[in-house]
């Protein structure tokens, strides 16, 4: 026998036990957008490579060893498979050249690949929210980006998820926080692990964002960006804090928090609980006025977050959150020839009065057929045998409650159907 093909490691299959779990949380994201107005765009899954590497930056964890890169054999273009979807989403909008006349208030959802090691709740595919305000420079738009996930934690009935956010300042505020970070760095060599030496002079805000247990006294001992900030740096801090405060949201000031990507500038934010172990940021952002310039558009402000959806499911699978299942409204089964033959026509005008019907397909007894009738979740069966068949009608039984079966009309059944 040949051997099985297995997926991917990393990356999982979907499968219809939990696809009712899936529909509702995308259609509560769908609801909860349209609520604060934010309009859906979809980008392509590849994308060239230079892209990522000149929006996410070449010394970050997702361009020095996640992305999945390859080589288009036909043209010898290198590619990459997304390993998030800010960078494409703002270059889908220079392209299209939509911030011409307005700011955008965007948002997608969708597989993003990362070669990680997979763990609970860190897979190689996995998928995101995202949401893109491109234009907008105030404190404001980062307060709506909070306040709105927020609202979705509430929406979605979960609690215990700790807001954190920090400000990483302007550019320059960054330019001499770098020089006092890689000064106390190098005092402190016997402590750091090789990513870090290696980015101490690259990149060294990155070496903060490091996991490894023992680097952590060091991490925690660095010199705080937050001491250092010019005045409009505190400003706009100081104003989304504000408007936080007034709108009854919770949070810490998190002044390690910086963020795995270059591209952000003054807000940063995380949402974190406990109960997911080590993966347990399950929202993540913050502002990017650099990077639509830094992709090659004129210059404009923009902020942004992404959630993990795996996260969040397991968040709700863990509070015991049973997703409203679709059920049929009927099961046809049908048993003899003519039933046969009446039966398919049958299900779809049922279909065409807007019920949902599954039709019996591969014969087999009556008795096996009413079998799968009950297993199919179906609120009543519809039964068409050589009786009803000779008359052009069928019969109607109740699976979910205890009532009598009758015989009727199509056009009756149909009516009742629809009515319940
Ligand atoms: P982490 O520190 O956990 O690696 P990150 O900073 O790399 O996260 P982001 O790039 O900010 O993550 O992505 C936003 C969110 O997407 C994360 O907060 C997380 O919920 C989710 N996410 C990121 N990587 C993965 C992954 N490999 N598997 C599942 N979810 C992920
Ligand atoms: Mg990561």
């Amino acid at each position: 026998m040949t051997q099985q093909i297995q997926a991917i490691r990393g990356m999982n299959d979907i499968l219809p036990q939990h696809a009712d779990l899936w529909a509702y949380f995308e259609q509560t994201i769908q609801d909860w957008l349209a609520a604060y107005g934010y309009q859906a765009i979809r980008m392509p899954i590849v994308e060239q490579t230079s892209l990522f590497k000149r929006a996410i930056g070449e010394v970050t964890d997702i361009v020095e060893k996640e992305m999945y890169t390859f080589i288009d054999a036909l043209n010898g273009e290198s590619l990459t498979l997304r390993p998030e979807g800010t960078a494409s989403c703002v270059r889908a909008v220079l392209q299209h050249n939509l911030l011409y006349n307005a700011p955008q208030r965007l948002w997608y959802m969708g597989p993003m690949f990362r070669h990680e090691r997979p763990q609970k709740g860190r897979y190689r595919q996995f998928h995101q929210v995202g949401v893109e305000s491109l234009g907008y420079a105030g404190p404001d738009m980062d307060a709506e980006h909070i306040l709105m996930t927020a609202r979705l934690w509430r929406l979605l009935g979960l609690d215990g998820i700790v807001l954190q956010i920090n400000t990483l300042g302007t550019g320059e505020d960054r330019v001499r926080y770098r020089k006092k970070l890689i000064h106390y760095l190098e005092q402190h060599l016997d402590v750091l692990d090789e990513d870090a030496r290696r980015r101490m002079h690259t990149n060294p805000l990155r070496v903060l964002d490091s996991k490894n247990p023992a680097m952590q006294a060091l991490i925690e001992a660095a010199p705080k960006l937050l001491a250092d900030l010019d005045e409009a740096s505190l400003k706009h801090f100081e104003e989304v804090q504000a408007m936080l405060r007034s709108a009854g949201v919770d949070y810490q000031i998190n002044p390690r928090l910086v963020r795995g990507l270059d591209y952000y500038n003054f807000t940063v934010f995380e949402w974190v609980t406990t109960r997911l172990g080590a993966q347990g940021t399950v929202c993540a952002g913050g502002r990017y006025d650099g990077l639509i310039e830094q992709i090659g558009g004129k210059p404009a402000p923009a902020c942004g977050f992404a959630m993990g959806v795996e996260r969040l499911l397991a968040l709700l699978e863990d509070d015991g959150f049973k997703a409203p299942a679709r059920v049929p409204d009927a099961y046809l089964l049908h048993v003899g020839e003519a039933a046969d033959r009446m039966a398919m026509p049958v299900a779809e005008k049922l279909r065409d009065r807007g019920l949902n019907v599954i039709l019996h397909c591969g014969g087999g007894s009556f008795k096996s057929q009413m079998k799968k009738a009950d297993a199919s979740g179906a609120r009543y069966a519809l039964i068409i045998g050589d009786d009803e068949a000779a008359a052009g009608e069928v019969t109607l039984k109740p699976l979910r409650e205890l009532a009598e079966q009758a015989r009727m009309t199509v056009e009756q059944a149909a009516e009742l159907l629809d009515n319940v």
